[in-house]
């Protein structure tokens, strides 16, 4: 393809996007085709000659929208969005014209310098405190990953490394040496890295990566499933008990489930009660919820995590605007990233990364190469705007709370399960024969959460029959759960 025929080709395909993301809201949010359908449409092996754009293109519409699940519907109300704008394509369309794997500063400096300034940028807009800014007093800062499940198993080495060093060394022994790398591997095995049992699955996937063993902590549905200081210092107690070394912990700010919010304020007071509890990497999981601490009203949470929070994680690919991949991944030292990190063969030194005035990414993440993410962000950014971003969180939490009072104005069908959040309602088909139906038709909005609901077969089997004939239409996406022993209908309204 030369530049005449790219010219052409990209308008053509400018133009089939636009009318693309028109169509969306008249098209099934689900495909009608079975497994296996794309096989007996595509040759079995790459074309010998060369083909033109126009033949690719065609088969965009017959072949490949066929088979897509189109998440940005507006009757897509399943899992969490996954949002994209123009301005993130116009980014990711620069990205792939400046292509290079800036690992280092060197590599090319304007995607480095740029990540820095709009990651600071982004900790700004979701009122972080300063101390996750590149130009804060503790050394934080921001870097972009690929997902949030990188961003925490990327948290676990940095906290294993951390706290084994910290051991070794206050032993006395010198590191590098031999005694120090035996003491190391005998202190592996106790770690154990802790998150509640709502956690994202990718916290025990993490664990694994990092070789280490994970527990699960309890939540109930009369604490809303948000993890409490009290079920952590169980659960501390238990690995003292059993010799275990708790070095790592998530905690989630907006579950996966049901939005739930672990109890920060508790967590801190307990992890302060002991001293070998005060060095466990905090990682706040804020994957989805995140997004809405660009709205004023959300603030005051985000800086109560001025101290006792390690690293926080907040996917703009879910709720803010910019398309997959963007998890913005801070943390408070960025020292505890780069010593568990940083490998530097001759092939990668250089005049800048020596005096060590410049970020080299390559040393805050698993893979050496990286893409120019941060050229989507500040497109978004500058784009909508701060208004426009908060306006957008906030219209959709309004529409959250319309289906929530919609969802109880039909209590004699419909239970609330979870307390509605960040545009998450969970709720269940009521058996009809259910006697505590009164009770909870009665439940007050504000507490209704604290009414401790119970599992249910016929409620169950309702719910998911209904789960399954609004999927089987294909109209609306949504996702079915359990909670507590409770199946439940997930109802996501944040999808612009
Ligand atoms: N954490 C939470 C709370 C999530 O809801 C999700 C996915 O929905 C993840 C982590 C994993 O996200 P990712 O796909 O970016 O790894």
């Amino acid at each position: 393809m030369d530049r005449e025929q790219f010219r052409v080709a990209a308008h053509s395909a400018i133009d089939e996007i636009i009318d693309y993301f028109d169509s969306l809201p008249t098209r099934r949010v689900t495909p009608t085709i079975q497994p296996g359908y794309l096989r007996p449409q595509i040759p079995d092996s790459p074309p010998e000659e060369p083909e033109d754009w126009r033949t690719i293109q065609a088969d965009i519409e017959s072949k490949i929208v066929p088979g897509l699940t189109h998440w940005q519907a507006p009757n897509f109300m399943a899992f969490f969005p996954a949002t994209v704008s123009y301005p993130s394509i116009l980014g990711e369309l620069y990205s792939a014209a400046f292509t290079a794997p800036a690992f280092n500063w060197i590599c090319s400096p304007a995607c480095t310098e740029l990540e820095t300034i709009v990651l600071d940028w982004v900790g700004k807009a979701l009122g972080l405190p300063d101390c996750f800014l590149s130009t804060g007093e503790t050394h934080g800062g921001g870097v972009i990953q690929g997902t949030a499940s990188e961003s925490i198993a990327t948290m676990m080495v940095a906290a294993r490394e951390r706290r084994l060093r910290e051991k070794a060394l206050s032993e006395g022994l010198l590191e590098g040496s031999q005694e120090y790398e035996d003491r190391i591997m005998e202190l592996r095995p106790s770690l154990v890295a802790l998150a509640s049992d709502q956690a994202h699955s990718s916290t025990a996937k993490g664990a694994l990566i990092a070789g280490t063993r994970f527990r699960s902590i309890p939540t109930s549905l009369e604490d809303n499933m948000e993890l409490t200081g009290s079920a952590l210092r169980m659960a501390l107690e238990e690995c003292e008990k059993n010799n275990l070394d708790p070095y790592y912990i998530t905690l989630t700010f907006g579950t996966t489930n049901s939005c739930a919010v672990d109890r920060f304020q508790e967590i801190k007071t307990v992890l302060s009660e002991k001293k070998s509890w005060q060095r466990i990497w905090v990682h706040m999981d804020a994957a989805y919820a995140g997004a809405a601490l660009v709205a004023d009203e959300f603030q005051p949470i985000a800086k109560e995590w001025s101290e006792g929070v390690d690293s926080f994680d907040m996917n703009m690919h879910k709720w803010l605007l910019v398309n997959f991949d963007a998890s913005c991944l801070f943390v408070r030292n960025r020292l505890d990233l780069t010593k568990a990190l940083d490998i530097t063969p001759s092939y990668l030194r250089n005049p800048y990364s020596e005096l060590g005035t410049v970020i080299d990414y390559r040393n805050w993440q698993f893979s050496l190469g990286r893409r120019f993410r941060s050229l989507k962000i500040w497109f978004v950014m500058r784009s909508y705007g701060l208004s426009g971003l908060k306006a957008m969180i906030r219209k959709h939490i309004a529409l959250s709370d319309v289906f929530t009072d919609l969802v109880r104005s039909r209590s004699d069908l419909f239970e609330i399960i979870t307390k509605p959040a960040f545009c998450l309602t969970v709720m269940r088909v009521r058996n009809p024969k259910n006697s505590s139906n009164t009770v909870a038709s009665l439940r007050p909005k504000e507490t209704e959460h604290l009414y401790a609901l119970q599992p249910d077969e016929v409620s169950d089997t309702l719910t998911k029959s209904v789960h399954e004939a609004i999927t089987t239409r294909g109209e609306i996406f949504i996702t079915s759960t359990v909670i507590a022993g409770i199946t439940a209908i997930r109802i996501v309204t944040s999808n612009p």
